[in-house]
């Protein structure tokens, strides 16, 4: 029994010998090809409705669908996986109409003490409003607990201002009280005045450049807070931002003076960038498109496996305007230039209205497997 116990003991070291290499070699290349992932080639939107016309995605080239959360369901979800689609889900961060009608309390105010109006379609809410901030972790664990996402999309991680238009409305807030109290008390300023409009303008006077890096800090702190729900519930997946794609020193540098956008705390925190290049919307040519990819991809200082991954979101929608099929080719090629790994556009709606763009989609998707 002994005996046959030791001569059984070196047949299993032998063969622990002879399968070992070729079992490294296994995970070698198992991980080179986890190394490698592959380029992302998505839809923005409601992509159930591709679906619902009776497309597949893996047909359609496509192999991420980037969801709004209020269209993302468990049947959706299933067929993604089935076809092995990534999904990335959209959060809108600070978007929130019906809120601040039902809350009053959180509707951002402007220099004179008013609430801020609606910019055209968006209107957003006071980032410093606590019962916002519960309302949209809850939300946010809702989504993570249901689903094993690929990640989470925030989108609208800016104060109340509307940027998708050639003439951008860029109101001064949040001058609420609430807001006035925390700058001062972080950053330790004597903000004086009697009522709201005394103050705000104390703070443009004299403490403008402390105010706006301040505002900028309230966003990170969205970001990082919302962030660290993601990591804790879903470690894999991965928190990319949707943001305007404005360059710093544009429109007054308003993206970050007005929207209190830091480019460089988004490169930072973020681990997708993918930034809303809808040319047609903003009245640029299609090669603007591939100019700020490269700009972005020159900003990032850090070393290569902390820089986040560059997603272009792209415009094939009419309005306003018209993007041509030929035309949404182009803006495609742009985007996915490197830097970019990977491109999506907006939305599943314009392909459906134009069949044409949905062959232009396919078309290049499915040429970018064999390039
Ligand atoms: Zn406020």
């Amino acid at each position: 029994m002994k005996l046959y116990t030791s001569h059984y003991f070196i047949v299993l070291l032998l063969f622990a010998f002879i399968i070992t290499p070729l079992s490294c070699n296994k995970s070698d290349s198992a991980e080179s090809l986890q190394q490698e992932p592959q380029f992302v080639k998505g839809v923005y939107g409601n992509p159930g409705t591709l679906l619902d016309a009776g497309y597949r995605f893996d047909d359609l080239g496509l192999n991420a669908i980037f969801v709004r959360s209020i269209s993302l369901n468990q049947s959706l979800y299933e067929t993604a996986q089935l076809q092995n689609v990534q999904v990335f889900v959209e959060f809108p961060t600070l978007l929130g109409r019906n809120y601040v009608e039902e809350h009053p309390e959180a509707w951002p105010i402007d220099e004179t003490g008013e609430k801020s109006p609606p910019a055209d379609w968006f209107m957003g809410v006071c980032p410093t409003d606590p019962g916002f901030w519960e309302y949209r972790r809850t939300q946010l664990r809702e989504i993570l607990e249901l689903y094993d996402v690929d990640g989470i999309f925030l989108d609208y991680v800016h104060w109340h201002a509307q940027f998708e238009t050639p003439d951008p409305i860029l109101p001064e807030t949040c001058f609420c009280d609430r807001c006035m109290a925390l700058f001062a008390e972080d950053t330790g300023l004597p903000v004086q005045g009697d009522d709201i409009p005394g103050k705000a303008a104390w703070i443009l006077e004299n403490a403008d450049s402390e105010w706006r890096n301040w505002r900028s800090t309230v966003l990170n702190r969205w970001i990082t807070g919302l962030k660290e729900i993601v990591r804790e519930m879903r470690p894999e997946a991965l928190l990319g931002i949707f943001y305007c794609s404005w360059f710093p020193d544009e429109y007054d540098g308003a993206l970050y003076k007005t929207l209190g956008i830091d480019i460089e705390a988004f490169i930072e925190m973020a681990d997708v960038l993918s930034p809303m290049l809808f040319h047609k919307m903003k009245d640029r040519p299609a090669a603007w498109v591939g100019d700020y990819t490269s700009w972005l991809g020159d900003q990032m200082n850090l070393s290569p496996e902390n820089r986040p991954l560059i997603w272009p979101i792209v415009q094939a929608h009419d309005n306003p305007g018209v993007v041509t099929p030929d035309e949404f080719r182009q803006v495609m090629t742009e985007g996915s230039r490197p830097p970019s790994t990977g491109i999506m556009m907006f939305s599943d709606r314009a392909l459906l209205d134009n069949p044409e763009k949905i062959d232009v989609m396919m078309k290049f998707y499915h040429e970018m497997i064999y390039n």
